[in-house]
Parts: C-alpha cells; structure tokens; sequence
C-alpha cells in the first residue's frame, strides 16, 4: 500500500513512518501546513513528494494517508482524502468534538474507504491476553477495570498539548480516548455514564493536566481512569477484576512493546507470558485486514468516535460537577 502523511509530526517520525515501511508499505508524499516543514521532513526521510496543498496528494498514487497533525485539522484533511477515494488512518482523538468526528466516520463509509483511528494500545499483547480471557469467561462475571494512566509529558512533547484547547490539548483528550478504547475493546462495549474530576498540576495552562474519573457500564461494571501529564514516577497499569480471576498488566499503557501480565486466581498468582510485538506495525497489518475486508482488530472511525465522546463526557462531568451520560 502508498500511504501519504498528513502532518510532519513527531509521531509520524518516530513510529508510524517506520511502522509503514517495517510492513513493506512505502511512503510516498508528506503533506505539511508549511512547505518548507513538509520538504526538509521528505527530505530527511527519503520521501518522494512534499506540499503544504492537499489537493496535491491526488496525484502521487497513494492509496491510503495517515492523518497525524493537531486534533483541529484532522477533519479537513480526512474528508479531503475520503473525498479522492484513500482510505484513512487517523491520529486519536478524532477531532475536538464528537459532530465532527462523526462526519469523519460517515464521510468515509459514504466513499467506500476504510477509516481507522490510531488506538494502538489495543495491539498490546497483554490486552490481547485480556480480552481472549474476558471473552472465554475466564475471570467469571466481571466486576471493575482500573487504568492507571498517568505520565509525565516528554519535553518535546509540551507544546499544543498543554496551551492550546483549540488543537484539542489538555489531557483527557489526550489520554482518555485510550482508555475508552481500551475499555471498548476489552468489553465489546462502551461506557454508559461518566463522573470526573479534573486538575491543574501547573504544568498546563489554562486547561487541566491531571484527571480521574468513573465510569459505569450498561451491565454494572465500574471502571476508574487516572490520566495525568505530570507524574514521572507513576507508572502505568491496567487491571480487569473478576469474581474468579484478575489480570494485572503492568507497564502495559506505553507506545513500545512493553509490559508484564499477571493472573491472580485460588491457585494463586503467576505471569503469563507476552509475545511481544511493535503495536503500530500490528496496527497497520490489520489495517491492511480491514481494507481487504477480513476480520480485524483494528479501532475503526466509529471506534474514534466513541472514544472521543467518553473523553468529552469527561471532561463535561468535571465542569459540571455531576455524573453525565455518554453521548455519541
Ligand atoms: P507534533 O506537535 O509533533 O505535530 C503536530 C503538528 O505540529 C504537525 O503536524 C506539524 O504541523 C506541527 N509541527 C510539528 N513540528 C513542528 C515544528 N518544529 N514547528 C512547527 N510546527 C511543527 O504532534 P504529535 O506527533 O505529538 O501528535 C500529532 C497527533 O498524533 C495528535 O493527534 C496526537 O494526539 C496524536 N498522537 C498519537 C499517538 C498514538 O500513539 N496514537 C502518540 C502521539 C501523538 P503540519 O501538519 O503543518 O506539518
């Protein structure tokens, strides 16, 4: 497949440029907001075309772009690639508001393309692990998920994110759309009310950096989320509790292939082991599935549409200062 990239980001270079090519995938243009940006990123990384105009991708046959500039474009930049027939990888969260991300979704099925939403931490093998577990009954009826989520902000990285509400920073739109991903993809389903409280560790401005929250399923299972920017120490973890069993995955909330998976049950508690594998590089194969229309474990559009709207009820809960519905 030719994949185009719409946004000379840090993620595009550090992960997802490299994850293309690993899976035999080439890359054949950069789109960026400024000419010169996308020209020096070609050039640094061997890519063939660079413009700062959209319009010009539709000759560089591409089949595919990966959208991966600040929330606020990435509507624009995906109904522009729906409209010349590519099919999308979009960067998380779709957009800044769950309308918009719904016409990304609906505008994609609309011309027949594939649309996917970068959750990548779904190809984690130990929630892989997880959800095979869940799925056979494993763990007996469930009872309550624990993420803890909550990191500190590389230097690099404390640009948009921390002042700028209008490219969607901040850290629930940040981090809790993975969670709710996650959530989604271990349970098959999504939460159905949120309660949160935000915070303001100092190192965001004018938006909060540090967040909890509540979520309650259809079927009574409870779910608490901890996102954060500023706790180096803190670690990551998610834990999926049963009336039979627990499973503990430690470290397993990370971009890399990292992290451990524990099984706590009346036999006591052991490790399961972990194939381990670059999650992006999983992340595009079954893009790849999902275009040729097999079965998938890609988060598809409507999978970032639901993310997105558990993140907003977030972040509605906290201004509001009381439990919200989840509305998508
Ligand atoms: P960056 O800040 O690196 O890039 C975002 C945009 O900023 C780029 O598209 C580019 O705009 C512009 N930009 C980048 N570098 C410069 C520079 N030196 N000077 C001026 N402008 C610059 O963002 P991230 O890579 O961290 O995030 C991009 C997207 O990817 C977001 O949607 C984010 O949420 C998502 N993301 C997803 C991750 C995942 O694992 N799924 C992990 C990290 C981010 P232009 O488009 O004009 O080139």
């Amino acid at each position: 497949m030719k994949w185009v990239l719409i946004g000379a980001s840090n993620i595009a270079q550090q992960w997802v440029a490299p994850a293309i090519r690993a899976i035999g995938d080439d890359i054949v243009g950069v789109i960026s907001g400024d000419g010169a940006r996308a020209k020096a990123f070609a050039e640094q990384h061997g890519i063939a075309h660079a413009s700062d105009a959209i319009e010009d991708m539709r000759h560089w046959g591409a089949d595919a772009v990966y959208v991966s500039s600040t929330n606020e474009k990435h509507e624009s930049q995906t109904l522009a690639a729906a409209a010349m027939g590519l099919h999308v990888l979009c960067e998380k969260p779709l957009a800044t508001d769950v309308a918009a991300a719904r016409r990304m979704a609906q505008a994609c099925e609309d011309a027949g393309v594939t649309m996917g939403t970068n959750h990548h931490l779904r190809h984690n093998s130990a929630h892989l692990k997880m959800r095979e577990a869940i799925r056979a009954g494993e763990l007996g009826p469930l009872v309550a998920l624990r993420l803890t989520h909550s990191v500190y902000l590389p230097k690099h990285l404390q640009g948009w994110r921390l002042d700028n509400p209008a490219a969607g920073g901040g850290v629930v739109l940040d981090i809790a759309v993975h969670n709710a991903d996650s959530v989604g993809f271990l349970l098959d389903a999504y939460p159905v009310s949120v309660t949160a409280m935000v915070g303001n560790t100092g190192m965001a401005k004018g938006m909060e950096d540090n967040a909890m929250s509540i979520w309650q399923m259809a079927n009574g299972v409870l779910v608490s989320t901890h996102q954060g920017f500023n706790t180096p120490y803190a670690g990551v973890s998610l834990e999926v509790h049963g009336q039979h069993a627990s499973m503990l995955g430690k470290g397993v909330l990370h971009q890399g292939p990292d992290g451990q998976l524990w099984r706590n049950d009346a036999q006591g508690a052991r490790q399961i082991a972990l194939d381990q594998h670059n999650l992006y590089e999983r992340c595009l194969r079954h893009f790849h599935l999902a275009v040729s229309g097999q079965p998938n474990d890609l988060a598809d559009g409507w999978a970032g549409v639901r993310s997105l709207a558990v993140a907003q009820a977030v972040l509605k809960s906290a201004s509001q200062g009381c439990t919200v519905t989840v509305e998508w």
